[in-house]
């Protein structure tokens, strides 16, 4: 589903540069959720970001499907990146649109009619269980359901994928825990494949298969949840 190999991304900062990431290798299965664990400045926020190609890679291949990513045009990009949601720590919400409106939104890019749209809206806001808040602005809503509405809103084109960047790393653990709940929900009725980042080994632990360990843009162990965290 998702295949990296020999990812590099080179920042220029200043005339200084910063390998961000290193040679990198990863195979994600459909239907599984691969965690990516590291520091601060690790590296996992742009590797992420390099397979929806937000960031383009310096190097290197990204293959969803199949399809080489880094060779698209700007119209095959587009079309590509309908099939991968993501969210992010800070949500990243419209904040003078309504919760309906946020959800909304990538279906007005598509064509589709309102009485479509409608209802695809309520039934993403019933599954993330907002059904009665699409009228609420994102100001009026908690953390925890600001990431729903981010959820509902990545479901809406029915990815294939979904991108998770550091999704909980703003949440209480009690939050935290109910959006990894939500996330697992998710992952398991649509087959969705799951690819998070995050600094917190309980996310890992909670709903991982497999789980990556980055260290100064590298990949410095990689296997199942239970090989890599189990005390010997
Ligand atoms: P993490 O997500 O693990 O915290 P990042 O991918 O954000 O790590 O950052 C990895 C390294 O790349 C850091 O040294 C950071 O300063 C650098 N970096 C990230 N984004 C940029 C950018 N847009 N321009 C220059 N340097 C960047
Ligand atoms: P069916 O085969 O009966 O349509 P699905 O499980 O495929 O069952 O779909 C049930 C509902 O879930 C549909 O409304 C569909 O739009 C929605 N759905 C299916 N796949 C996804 C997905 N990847 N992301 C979000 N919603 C989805």
């Amino acid at each position: 589903m998702i295949s990296i190999k020999n990812l590099y991304k080179t920042y220029d900062q200043g005339g200084r540069k910063v390998e961000a990431v290193k040679d990198v290798h990863i195979e994600i299965g459909k239907g599984e959720i691969f965690g990516v664990i590291g520091f601060s400045g690790a590296g996992k926020s742009t590797l992420i970001r390099c397979v929806n190609l937000l960031e383009t890679p310096t190097s290197g291949s990204v293959k969803i499907n199949g399809v080489e990513m880094t060779e698209l045009t700007d119209p095959e990009l587009r079309q590509a990146r309908r099939k991968i949601g993501m969210i992010f720590q800070h949500f990243n919400l419209l904040t003078s649109s309504t919760v309906f409106d946020n959800v909304a939104a990538p279906l007005r890019l598509v064509g589709i009619s309102k009485e479509q749209i409608k209802k695809r809206v309520d039934e993403l806001l019933g599954l993330v269980g907002l059904a009665d808040k699409g009228g609420f602005y994102p100001s009026q809503l908690s953390g925890g359901q600001k990431q729903r509405v981010a959820i509902a809103r990545a479901l809406a084109n029915e990815p294939e994928i979904l991108l998770c960047d550091e999704a909980t790393s703003a949440l209480d653990p009690q939050t935290t825990d109910s959006i990894l709940e939500l996330l697992l929900d998710i992952n398991k009725r649509f087959q969705i494949t799951i690819m998070l980042i995050t600094h917190e080994m309980h996310v890992i632990k909670k709903i991982c298969d497999r789980v990556a360990v980055m260290e100064n843009g590298r990949v410095v162990e990689q296997g199942t949840v239970l090989d890599i965290f189990s005390n010997p």
